[in-house]
């Protein structure tokens, strides 16, 4: 069969590698490199060559069962990384990390601060009512209660909210801090849950890749390389009897067999010039929204004090921005060895020294509401159906181990298991 494969991040690359050794394939990619979120950038300063991870990041020997098999079959090498979590607001009054007792009396006016004490007491009692959530009977298609419900209903004390549990759901999100009281509790309880987040021991293992993200895309691209274009933006797709036709760039429109649409949920629903009410109903409900990420050496956009560093850093704001605003310390989560600090932030470009900024890149994640949950349970409504497939990572929880579910899912529909 002849299969347009639209994209070119985990989702796209895992369904390609999967069809190409029986189907002739041509991924569509729109920028100049393959791996979408997966991207590496090379720096050299005088001494060191780097490279440097600035979109997907970890993994962990728990939640990412079908990608490990994935590193496994290509022979790619990760190593452990830490995973630790801290919350500042940049001045150094108000700072902790959750690495240690050291880090989270960082400021050590803090051990006479009472309402911090609360704060802390609360993630027991809020480790607990999740939990209890979880063992409530399923709320069927009801979305249950939204987290800002749930939250109040549970009396946890604003500086819980506002300093801890929000700049963490925020964070492993990319999620604008105020949009996430719609967030669905039972949801977020699930991950938490899953990741282990809801106790302090039986935490999973976390890992990178070795020599950066971009490792396991060149083994994975290695033996269909040439049937990836880049730079070419598909512009609309429209499904035919006996074929459907995708207009890439400046060219006349091409004739496949079958497509998958390995973009964003948006992304996709923009491409389909014939788009069903199905596919507008359960496209449309996981919107995207775009962060700024900026590669750079600033370490001033990490705690001030050292000892409240950590490998994802939030910025707490008294008026939080409509957006995460975070930064992930590379040379703790990548295990650099490097003269200056590699950081990643997200939405703060404008703290960042410009003299020490290395990348500016955007990037959009999905925003999760009880809508978007309900809609990812339509999947079969959609993919698969026409003609068309849909995979990514917004049909999970919006990570890696998703992205790669979603291709396995769709190469099951063509014979193709990993
Ligand atoms: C800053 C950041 C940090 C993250 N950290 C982690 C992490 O540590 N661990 C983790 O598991 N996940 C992490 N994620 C989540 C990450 O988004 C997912 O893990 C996953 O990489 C998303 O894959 P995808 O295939 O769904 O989408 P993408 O990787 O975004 O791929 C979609 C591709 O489609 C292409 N495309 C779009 N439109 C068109 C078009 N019209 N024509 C042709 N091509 C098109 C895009 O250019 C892109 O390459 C992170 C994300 C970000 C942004």
């Amino acid at each position: 069969m002849r299969i347009a494969i639209v994209g070119a991040g985990i989702s796209g690359l895992v369904i390609a590698h999967l069809l190409h050794g029986q189907h002739d394939i041509t991924v569509f990619e729109s920028a100049d490199y393959a791996g979408g979120h997966t991207n590496t950038i090379r720096v050299d300063t005088a001494y060191e060559t780097h490279h440097v991870d600035t979109g997907f990041i970890v993994f962990n020997d728990r939640n990412y069962p079908n990608f490990e098999r994935l590193l496994n079959r290509l022979g790619v090498a990760w190593q452990p990384s830490t995973m630790s979590f801290s919350v500042s607001d940049g001045m150094g009054d108000f700072e902790y990390s959750g690495a240690s007792p050291n880090g989270l009396f960082a400021n050590r006016r803090h051990l006479l601060t009472p309402w911090f004490h609360r704060m802390v007491s609360d993630l027991a009692r809020f480790n607990r009512a999740a939990r209890s959530l979880l063992a409530a009977p399923g709320t069927g298609a009801r979305p249950g209660p939204s987290l800002g419900e749930w939250l109040e209903r549970h009396n946890f004390s604003a500086p819980f909210i506002e300093r801890l549990i929000v700049p963490q759901v925020s964070a492993v999100w990319s999620a604008d801090p105020g949009q996430m009281w719609s967030f669905p509790a039972r949801f977020l309880a699930e991950f938490f849950d899953n990741h282990g987040m809801l106790g302090f021991s039986s935490r999973p293992r976390w890992r990178v890749i070795r020599g950066g993200s971009a490792r396991y895309v060149e083994a994975l691209t290695a033996p269909f390389a040439d049937r990836i274009r880049l730079r070419t933006p598909v512009r609309a797709i429209r499904r035919e009897d006996g074929g459907v036709l995708v207009w890439p760039r400046g060219a006349e429109p091409l004739r496949y067999d079958e497509v998958v649409l390995a973009t964003h949920s948006d992304q996709a629903l923009a491409l389909l010039q014939d788009a069903t009410d199905s596919e507008r109903q359960v496209l449309g409900a996981i919107p995207y929204q775009v962060n700024e990420a900026v590669l750079h050496s600033d370490r001033r956009l990490l705690p001030r004090r050292r000892r409240a560093w950590a490998s994802w850093n939030y910025h707490w704001q008294p008026d939080p921005a409509p957006r995460a605003t975070v930064t992930y310390h590379m040379n703790r989560l990548q295990s650099l060895q490097a003269e200056r600090e590699f950081c990643v932030t997200l939405n703060r470009t404008d703290a960042i020294d410009p003299e020490r900024v290395i990348r500016k890149i955007t990037y959009a994640h999905p925003v999760y509401t009880a809508r978007g949950v309900a809609a990812q349970r339509r999947v079969e409504e959609v993919s698969g159906r026409r003609r068309t497939h849909f995979c990514g990572a917004y049909w999970g929880w919006g990570f890696h181990e998703d992205g790669v579910r979603s291709a396995l899912r769709v190469a099951e529909r063509f014979g193709a298991p990993l």
